[in-house]
């Protein structure tokens, strides 16, 4: 059991209009994946009557890239009594008209936040003044809207940035990183749901099981294989673990993630139900 959990962030689409070099869903233009409005409303009506979800937030990749479902999340979330938010890059914002009709319509289908990710990576695909009209219009429409950045100093090092932004960063000594950085592995409060059902703890790193109530319902974070180790060594002890399997562990890494991410990507094929799917490791 999760009694720690209170939102469950639904991942509406792997698919993404950009492909960032910090992105640690590995998403791209190129990817497909994405849930239908018929999984939305299996997902919600299984997390209703968990009875312990208050929010959920549609998100990504980017959730824009699926506009119908994602309405129609929104709508069937605040239908059944949960707070709705949503995550975007604004790429969509192609005139002030269009996001301030969107926008309409999306607090019409029950948005009550909207978290707006920009910085320099994000920058590289899409125009910030695309962002600025889109805080201008959630604004004047009442609602509330952040800009959401990452710093160098925040990048976590997994999925594609543990690819194409790690190779150039010093490192820290491996036996240094003992702690999961980011995440509550023991008590979450939040996880992540894909359109293959998969329950993600981080990014990756699922609780496995049948349904959504049997995954929050069976989780035992003692008993959970790679949860138990992040837990009682980090990502140097999963590291370890890995290595006792033929993992090459290095003596450096740029972060937790950066080690726990790689030690994972070796690990996959001995725990098939518990890292994946594909998309969040690149493949
Ligand atoms: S970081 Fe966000 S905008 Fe960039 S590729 Fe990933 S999901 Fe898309
Ligand atoms: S250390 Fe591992 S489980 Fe923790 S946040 Fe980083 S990648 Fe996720």
């Amino acid at each position: 059991m999760i009694p720690s959990l209170r939102a469950i962030h639904f991942l509406i689409s792997y698919g993404c209009s950009s492909e960032c070099d910090h992105c640690f869903v590995w998403a791209t233009p190129r990817r497909l994946a994405g849930m239908t409005a018929e999984q939305v409303d299996e997902f919600l009506e299984q997390i209703a009557s968990l009875g312990m979800v208050t929010e959920v937030c549609g998100e990504g990749g980017e959730s824009f890239t699926r506009y119908q479902v994602l309405l129609h999340f929104l709508r069937r979330a605040t239908a059944l009594g949960l707070s709705a938010s949503a995550l975007t890059n604004a790429s969509w914002v192609t005139s002030r008209q269009q996001a301030e009709e969107r926008i309409a319509e999306l607090m019409a289908a029950g948005l009550t936040n909207l978290g707006i990710s920009t910085d320099r990576w994000h920058q590289r695909y899409v125009p910030v003044e695309r962002v600025d009209t889109l805080l201008e219009v959630c604004e004047a429409a009442g609602l509330a809207a952040a800009r959401m950045e990452t710093t160098p100093e925040s990048v976590m090092f997994r999925g594609r940035a543990a690819e194409r932004l790690a190779p150039q960063m010093p490192t820290r000594p491996a036996e240094e990183l003992t702690v999961c950085p980011h995440e509550q592995l023991g008590s979450p409060s939040r996880i992540h749901l894909d359109c293959y059902g998969w329950l993600h703890l981080c990014q990756g790193l699922t609780l496995g099981g049948e349904s959504i109530q049997e995954a929050v319902a069976n989780h035992d974070p003692q008993r959970h294989p790679l949860v138990a180790i992040l837990l009682d060594g980090g990502p140097c002890a999963l590291g370890k673990y890995a290595a006792e399997l033929g993992f090459q562990m290095h003596h450096g890494y740029v972060d937790g993630c950066h080690l726990c991410y790689r030690a994972r990507e070796f690990l996959r094929p001995k725990f098939p139900d518990l890292l994946g799917p594909d998309e969040m490791y690149g493949s």
